[in-house]
C-alpha cells in the first residue's frame, strides 16, 4: 500500500549526497539507540523478530546494528547516490539480513506483514515541518499494531530553520499520540556534540 505524496519536498538532498556535504554524518550509530538493547528495561520492550525499517538511512548504521538473523531491516533513502553507495559498501547485505531501497518514505510499496520495528533519527527534523502531519501518518500506516517506532528526538532546542529543523518532546507527543502509546522516554546519551539536545522514546502502535 502507498499513499499520495503528500506535496514535493524542497531541500535538495541528492545535491548534498553528490558533494559530500554530510556533515550530520557521525560514523556511527548513536550510543542512545545502542543503549536501548544493553538495558534490559527497555530491551525487553522491543520486538525481537518481523521487519525493521529505517527512514532516511544515509550511511545505513543503523540498519546494519539493527538487523538480525530473526530481524529483517530496511535502510530507506530518497538519494540515489546515497543508495548507490550503500549497495557498493554492503555487497554481502542480504545474507546479513537486511538491504538499502531508493524510495520516498511517503510512497514505497511496504509489506502486507508492515513493520514490527521502526527507528527515526534525524528523519523527522530533516523535512520542511508542513510535512510533520504526513510524517504522523505515514508511520501508523506502515508500522504493524503492537509495533514499535523508536524516536531518537534531536535536535531538541528554538533554531529557526533548517535543516535541522528544531523539535521538541510535546511536538513529538502531538504527532504520534493519536496512534501510539509512548511506553518509555528519556533524556539521551547519545553523540557527545549533541549531549543535552536529545531524547530517547519508544512507542507502542495501537
Ligand atoms: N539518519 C541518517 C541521515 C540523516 S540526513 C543519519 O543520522 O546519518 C536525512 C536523510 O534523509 C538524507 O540522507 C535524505 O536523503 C533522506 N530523506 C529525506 N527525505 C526523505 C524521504 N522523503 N524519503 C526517504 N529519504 C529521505
Amino acid at each position: 500500500m502507498s499513499t499520495e505524496h503528500p506535496q514535493k519536498q524542497e531541500i535538495d538532498w541528492e545535491e548534498k549526497w553528490q558533494q559530500g556535504n554530510t556533515l550530520w554524518d557521525h560514523g556511527e550509530s548513536s550510543p542512545a539507540l545502542t543503549a536501548l538493547f544493553k538495558n534490559e528495561e527497555t530491551k525487553k520492550l522491543i520486538p525481537e523478530s518481523g521487519l525493521g525499517l529505517v527512514p532516511g538511512c544515509g550511511s545505513g548504521y543503523d540498519v546494519v546494528f539493527l538487523a538480525t538473523k530473526d530481524r529483517h531491516v530496511t535502510g530507506l533513502d530518497f538519494s540515489q547516490t546515497c543508495v548507490k553507495k550503500l549497495h557498493e559498501a554492503h555487497p554481502n547485505a542480504a545474507e546479513k539480513n537486511y538491504d538499502f531501497r531508493c524510495a520516498d518514505f511517503f510512497n514505497f510499496e511496504i509489506p502486507v506483514e508492515k513493520y514490527s520495528l521502526a527507528y527515526d533519527y534525524t528523519f523527522l527534523c530533516a523535512l520542511e515541518p508542513y510535512l510533520r502531519p504526513a510524517w504522523a501518518r505515514r508511520y501508523s500506516e506502515i508500522i504493524a499494531k503492537d509495533g514499535i517506532l523508536i524516536t531518537l528526538m534531536f535536535p531538541i532546542d528554538d533554531h529557526e530553520g533548517g535543516p535541522p529543523f528544531a523539535v521538541n518532546e510535546q511536538l513529538y507527543r502531538d504527532l504520534l499520540s493519536d496512534h501510539f502509546e509512548l511506553l518509555y522516554i528519556k533524556d539521551a546519551v547519545g553523540h557527545a556534540s549533541r549531549l543535552g539536545k536529545e531524547k530517547i522514546a519508544i512507542w507502542k502502535k495501537l
